[in-house]
């Protein structure tokens, strides 16, 4: 039996997009050739690419609304730059709330000025700031959505005149949004759409062309956008499956079924945290991530048991990240509602097991 997946990132993904995705290997659209050996530039890939371009755009509530979606590769780390590179003229400002954060502002620094616009660091990125001011005069604004390894998520977005940039890596189809709010959204699709190797950047028209410098290549949009995504040969397996898992989430009713789902899943566990004399959780509960919930043992020699016991449950992929420790329990779309509840039983056989 299939385990229990609460892996951050390559993340789990739904049992039928992973069949079909294994015959696609050998045997793609029954025409005897594999997915991942025919060409880019072929009618059945260029109308998977093309699928999955709308099917982002659709359950986004952008289609028809003046937006690119993208499938490019790099992944987000890439978009850090390309962001940047593509849109900083001389300042823009930033929200830092995590390690994601700082490595897009370290990049951005490279470009232009910088205003972080408030950060925080100061209690180990255990929450998002609030109230603060972004200059008129900024280039734009970046924030990051969902921080994957502290668990915590921003709830609303400011209100702002400057173009709206987000990270949007491992929240993206988890939740609704008016996605019209912003600019250019941007998500590795190992978090919470499909394998690793491609990311998918969604543009709005009229945002570029406003930097002075020359852009290489393949690290302006522009050029994906003139070329579909087929400047250079595309990560045909991640996209192929990537668009799977979209039309799965489509099958299903979107992110308003989705959403509902991941608001069941993360209200169970936080539930058992907060009840549980044994787990505390470790971010402020107005900002709690519904992917990424993360906790600690109230004693943490209690460790080698409770890891133990998790793993002895088939549970996969509980630990926090390296730099943070403790414990994470990613719950992406494709994690079932059972799965967490397996944990939370787990959680509940210990104290009884404890005392
Ligand atoms: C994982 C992650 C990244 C980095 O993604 P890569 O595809 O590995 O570059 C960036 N931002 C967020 C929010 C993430 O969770």
């Amino acid at each position: 039996m299939k385990k229990h997946n609460f892996s951050a990132g390559p993340c789990i993904l739904p049992e039928e997009v992973l069949q079909k995705a294994s015959e696609a290997v050998v045997n793609f659209n029954n025409d005897n050739l594999s997915l991942i050996e025919i060409s880019h530039r072929s009618k059945p890939f260029v109308d998977v690419i093309e699928r999955a371009r709308s099917l982002a755009l659709e359950l986004l509530g952008l289609e028809g609304k003046g937006y690119h979606a993208l499938f490019l590769q790099g992944g987000a780390s890439n978009q850090f730059l390309m962001t940047a590179y593509n849109l900083l003229n001389k300042k823009a400002a930033y929200l830092n709330t995590g390690t994601w954060s700082s490595k897009a502002i370290k990049e951005a620094k490279l470009f232009g000025d910088l205003v972080e616009v408030a950060s925080s660091e100061d209690k180990g990125f255990n929450y998002i700031p609030k109230n603060y001011d972004i200059p008129t005069d900024a280039d734009y604004f970046h924030c990051t959505s969902n921080n994957t390894i502290y668990g915590t998520q921003m709830k609303s977005f400011p209100k702002t005149e400057v173009p709206l940039i987000c990270d949007m890596s491992s929240d993206i189809f988890s939740r609704s949004l008016d996605f019209t709010n912003f600019d250019l959204i941007y998500a590795g699709a190992q978090k919470n759409m499909g394998p690793a190797g491609t990311t998918l950047v969604i543009v709005k028209e009229g945002l570029l062309g406003k930097v002075e410098r020359a852009i290489p290549s393949m690290l302006n949009y522009q050029t994906h956008i003139d070329k579909d995504s087929m400047f250079n040969t595309p990560p045909v397996f991640a996209v192929y499956v990537s668009m799977l898992t979209l039309q799965w989430l489509k099958d299903l009713g979107g992110i308003p079924f989705i959403e509902k789902v991941n608001e069941k899943k993360a209200a169970l566990l936080y539930a058992e945290i907060d009840r549980n004399p044994l787990f505390k959780g470790v971010v402020a509960p107005e900002d709690r991530s519904i992917m990424n919930a993360t906790f600690q043992l109230t004693n943490p020699d209690h460790a080698t048991a409770f890891d133990a016991m998790w793993q002895e449950a088939d549970i996969n992929g509980l630990h926090g990240h390296r730099s943070v420790g403790g414990y994470r329990a990613s719950m992406y779309n494709a994690l079932p509602l059972h799965s967490v509840q397996a944990l939370v039983d787990v959680m509940q056989e210990f104290e009884r097991k404890a005392q």
